[in-house]
């Protein structure tokens, strides 16, 4: 199904994110996290793009099977990162071919050893330019990626979060958050973003599962989220003892996606990451605990 369809039905939406696996073995992973997933009943699930459009064919491939085997919508992420307008153009056709109707267009980060964004020549620069190449073309629903702390490159928060409204103004029927763990900052941008816009904008937060403190420092390393002094004290002292740690981060997770649900957020997408067992607790946990979701 479409998701801009999806979205004019469903005040809340639930989603996990997966990436396509690098072998065989890791196949099989990927099949179980999604056995365990899909009878929690997600709206629909997410599958990466490998940095510099390594995983093209394998995200594809992916979505495929997920819509095939499993009958759950499934969104192909894609960016602009080594990619001319035509290449992107034949993409398109293809993932269109294939069923596919959801993508999550992304500009993507600079390769590795490349500090700013270079587009290749005749390719996009920005989210944006992918945004609008994908609705000229028609045919797809488009989300885009959202920065509660800000995307690392922009100058201000506001500038960035500028940028995001352009996004949903340009065409993308809503986005989805990196991961953060302050809902002030999200309501923020949230609040931000409908004043430029001049309504509520669709931005469904993007959940890590908080299971332990070395995963938190590496996620937050590599997406360079700030780790909020109440979380660092719930789980940094307990660095020592894996269960402690584990119920610990989960409880935090559980309480970060209620306030955010009570500020009014349109769903959740957890970073389910081909780990199934912390995404499928905190939905059971949030259902325990009342929350529509
Ligand atoms: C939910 C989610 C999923 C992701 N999935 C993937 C994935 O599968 N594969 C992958 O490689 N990466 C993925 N990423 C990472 C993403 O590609 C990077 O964060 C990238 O650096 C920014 O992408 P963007 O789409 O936000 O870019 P943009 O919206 O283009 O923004 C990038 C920067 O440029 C600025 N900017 C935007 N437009 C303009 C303009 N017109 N003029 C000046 N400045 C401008 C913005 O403020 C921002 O600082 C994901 C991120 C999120 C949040």
């Amino acid at each position: 199904m479409r998701l801009d369809q999806l979205f004019a039905t469903r005040a809340r939406t639930l989603s996990f994110e997966f990436f396509p696996p690098k072998n065989e073995r890791a196949w099989y992973t990927l099949e179980d996290s999604i056995d365990q997933l899909v009878p929690l009943g997600p709206d629909f699930v997410s599958v990466t793009y490998g940095a510099g459009g390594t995983t093209r064919a394998k995200t594809r491939e992916v979505v495929e099977q997920i819509q095939g085997r499993w009958g759950v919508t499934a969104m192909a992420h894609l960016t602009c990162v080594n990619a001319t307008r035509a290449e992107l153009g034949a993409l398109l056709d293809e993932y269109h071919g294939a069923g596919i109707g959801n993508l999550l267009a992304l500009r993507g980060d600079p390769p590795k050893g490349q500090e700013r964004f270079v587009p290749v020549d005749g390719g996009c620069s920005h989210a944006a330019d992918l945004i609008a190449l994908i609705g000229a073309r028609g045919g797809f629903a488009t989300l885009c990626a959202a920065f509660p702390e800000r995307h690392p490159e922009a100058a201000s928060r506001e500038a960035d979060w500028d940028r995001l409204a352009d996004k949903l103004r340009g065409g993308a029927c809503a986005a989805i958050t990196q991961l953060f763990f302050d809902p002030a900052d999200y309501r923020a941008m949230c609040a931000h973003v409908a004043a430029r816009l001049g309504r509520a904008p669709r931005i469904i937060p993007g959940i890590w599962p908080v299971v332990d403190w070395a995963g938190l420092q590496k996620a937050c390393q590599l997406s360079r989220a700030a780790i909020p002094e109440r979380l660092r004290a719930a789980i940094e002292p307990l660095a020592g003892d894996r269960a402690a740690a584990r119920r610990a981060g989960m409880a935090f997770t559980v309480a970060l996606c209620r306030e955010l649900l009570a500020a009014g957020a349109p769903g959740l997408h957890i970073y389910a990451l081909n780990r199934s067992t912390a995404a499928a607790e905190i939905v059971t946990a949030l259902r325990l605990l009342g929350e529509s979701i």
